[in-house]
């Protein structure tokens, strides 16, 4: 694929208009001040020419940094065939294979495509109803979430989403969705046969402040669904696909859930996700429930199968883990030595800091030495680096990092 050239006069009327605020983009993003040009392996490349060692990924997607040759290929060979799109009133082999890989690398039996995090949620909240219809009890159509999660910002998603500031405005959500502690005897009082569908659960909250939940209390929520004849969905829409250092979150703490939703990194920044499902939950779906214009193209399922090809492989997974140790290893050290660090939380290379100032003021200082981060929450730093970067690129980001939050 040939190289974009850079634009020879980076601010442009227009560039300098939607920087001083005055943007055609609905108002609904507080965007930073650069403007990226270029992406090089980890680092991202502002219109003035500044580089900045990526710690964010674009919120977990670009897994792979950027201008990856394999993801370049991919998107070449599948150009080359004319079909970006063909709808799925059709098969395409790019989609039948990606399908068939996810059910070989994982517990399940069945594959649905669509197109964002939220997307898969919400399909996976449908199909759980649906498979509880076929159970024959009329009432059996109840949503449980767990505190401090997020599902992604569609009415049934919200609903599911514990962030008061993103569901006041939006009153009433869907119903039959509740939000439930991440506590064992209140999921008991809550889990009832009768009237629960599912419970999600992301295995390790990214949003809600990098909580890595328990293995135990994940067991313990397996046996209790099992029991109750209620449906286990991981979202592991952001904690997937090789973040934990596992192929699957719910390897890492031997849990197998009857549904998982996948997007961010699934195709290499473009839009795709899925919800994988055991042979029982799938069954009970029928031609006609469910559907989707975009979901599952051959375009972007060449690219995912790539990148899951990448992913999926023994060795990367094992250099994600030796990372994570990396900078599990720096962040609790610096916990130790700095007053402006409560507390540091993770797996693999998903990372929360939590600082006494405002977490805002932290990803600022970032940008001014190169360095992009995100927050989750108001006091906490999120830190998701592309899965491939080196332990040298890792420990000069920590290092800035480190800096910038101060002793
Ligand atoms: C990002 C995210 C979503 C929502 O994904 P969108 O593609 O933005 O709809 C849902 N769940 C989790 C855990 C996420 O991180």
């Amino acid at each position: 694929m040939t190289a974009v050239p850079l634009p020879m006069e980076p601010a442009t009327a227009a560039v300098r208009a939607e920087s001083a605020t005055e943007s055609s983009q609905l108002g609904i993003y507080k965007r930073a001040p650069m403007r990226f040009v270029r992406g090089e392996g980890v680092e991202l490349i502002d219109a003035d020419g500044n580089r900045y060692l990526d710690f964010v990924s674009g919120i977990g997607v670009n897994a792979l940094g950027y201008a990856d040759r394999g993801i370049e290929d991919a998107l070449v060979v599948a150009l080359n065939t004319g079909l970006i799109h063909v709808s799925n009133l059709y098969r395409t082999d790019p989609g039948e294979a990606l399908a068939a890989e996810l059910v070989r690398l994982s517990f399940a039996a069945k594959v649905f495509f669509c197109n964002s995090g939220a997307e898969a949620n919400e399909g996976a909240f449908k199909i759980a109803r649906k498979w509880a219809r076929n159970s024959g009890r009329p009432a059996k159509t109840g949503i449980v979430a767990l505190r401090g999660g997020f599902h992604g910002r569609l009415f049934a998603s919200l609903a599911a989403t514990d962030r008061p500031s993103y569901r006041a405005p939006f009153r009433p959500l869907a119903g039959g969705i509740s939000i439930c502690e991440r506590d064992l005897a209140e999921l008991s009082a809550v889990l009832d046969p009768e009237t629960v569908a599912a419970v999600i659960v992301e295995p390790v909250q990214g949003e809600g402040g990098v909580r890595v939940l328990d293995p135990e209390f994940l067991k313990a929520l397996r046996a209790l669904t099992a029991e109750r004849e209620v449906l286990l969905v991981f979202d592991e829409i952001q904690c997937g696909l090789g973040r934990t250092g596992n192929l699957f979150a719910y390897e890492g703490v031997k849990v197998i859930p009857d549904m998982v939703t996948l997007a961010k990194p699934l195709a290499g920044g473009l839009p795709m996700a899925a919800v994988l499902m055991s042979e029982e939950v799938g069954a009970s779906m029928k031609p006609g429930e469910h559907g989707t214009t975009f979901g599952g193209g051959p375009l972007v399922a060449s690219v995912a199968r790539h990148v899951l090809g990448r992913v999926s492989s023994p060795e990367f997974l094992a250099a994600v883990r030796a990372n994570g140790d990396i900078i599990g290893n720096a962040l609790s050290s610096f916990a130790v030595r700095s007053q402006r660090v409560r507390a540091v939380r993770g797996v693999g290379m998903m990372w929360g800091i939590d600082v006494v100032e405002p977490a805002n003021d932290v990803v600022r200082r970032g940008w001014d030495r190169g360095l992009l981060t995100l927050t989750a929450g108001d006091h906490t730093i999120r830190l998701l680096p592309p899965l491939v970067m080196t332990p040298a690129e890792l420990k000069r980001g920590l290092g800035i990092l480190t800096e910038v939050i101060g002793e």
